[in-house]
């Protein structure tokens, strides 16, 4: 299998993208930490993945907090001894228009969508120098690029991950460790489930394929830039939206 014998760190994986990330991987012969801030949550989903077959252990974490998101990685290292694959995928949003958007607003989605992503990155790269080999798999959004209108906070975050990306793909390129941007479209999770019947209709006219995205359509991708066939891609942005951004 593509990710046998490797070891995967996905934050944010209690249930939408990053559990089908999770499993995607897990199925692919990968072994899991799960991670999110509940604990409950988290111990199900490690449960779902191993009737599924999969090696998983549960972390819960909050990623925005530099020492939680070492444990993440301190418990790939307690369990499997290595760690081969972060997927930076937690992310929250606080949407509101500008002049509504408060501080905290502003702070809680930069801490948690981009900072997290910092704090992940820098808690694995030692690791991953030290194997030779890494991939680190960056969650945006097509939000990032396009912009839209209640979600600058949320926009400002996913912009920044792309820079960030860009980045360490080249400070860390010369020790094999590759670092891609995926940015999904409008994809059908908890997330997006309480947008309006009025907003979807719009979004929906505007994706040329005709449909939201699943989860698995970004889990799809995410496990083939960790494998080893994505060896030589890095540092690029990819767009998983049925052309929303077009
Ligand atoms: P979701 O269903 O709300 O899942 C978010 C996950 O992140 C949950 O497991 C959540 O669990 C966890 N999480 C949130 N804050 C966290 C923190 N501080 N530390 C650790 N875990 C945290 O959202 P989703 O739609 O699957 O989104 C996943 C990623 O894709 C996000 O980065 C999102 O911005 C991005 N994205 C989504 C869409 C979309 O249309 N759905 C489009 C573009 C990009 P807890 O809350 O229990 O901690």
């Amino acid at each position: 299998m593509p990710l046998d014998g490797m070891v995967a760190i996905v934050t944010g994986s209690s249930r939408g993208i990053g559990y089908a990330i999770a499993k995607q991987m897990g199925l692919q012969g990968a072994r899991i930490i799960v991670n999110s801030r509940n604990e409950v949550q988290i111990r199900k989903a490690a449960e779902e993945l191993r009737k599924e077959g999969i090696e998983a252990r549960g972390v819960s974490c909050d990623v925005h907090i530099p020492e939680q998101a070492n444990l993440l990685v301190e418990a790939a290292l307690e369990e499997w001894g290595t760690i081969n694959i972060l997927v930076n995928n937690a992310g929250i949003n606080r949407d509101k228009l500008l002049l509504r958007m408060t501080e905290e607003d502003w702070d809680q989605v930069i801490d948690v969508n981009l900072k997290g992503n910092f704090n992940c990155t820098k808690a694995v790269a030692r690791s991953m120098m030290k194997n030779r080999w890494g991939r680190i798999i960056n969650v945006s959004s097509v939000i990032g690029i396009m912009g839209n209108p209640g979600q600058a906070n949320y926009a400002a975050a996913k912009a920044g991950i792309v820079g960030f990306t860009k980045t360490v793909a080249k400070e860390l390129g010369s020790k094999n460790i590759t670092a891609n941007v995926i940015a999904p479209g409008f994809i059908k999770t908890e997330m997006t489930k309480n947008l309006k019947d009025n907003v979807k209709e719009e979004l929906m006219n505007r994706i040329p394929l005709g449909r939201f995205g699943e989860s698995q359509d970004v889990a799809n991708l995410a496990a083939f830039i960790a494998s080893e066939e994505a060896s030589y891609i890095t540092g690029q942005v990819f767009v998983v939206d049925g052309g929303l951004a077009l």
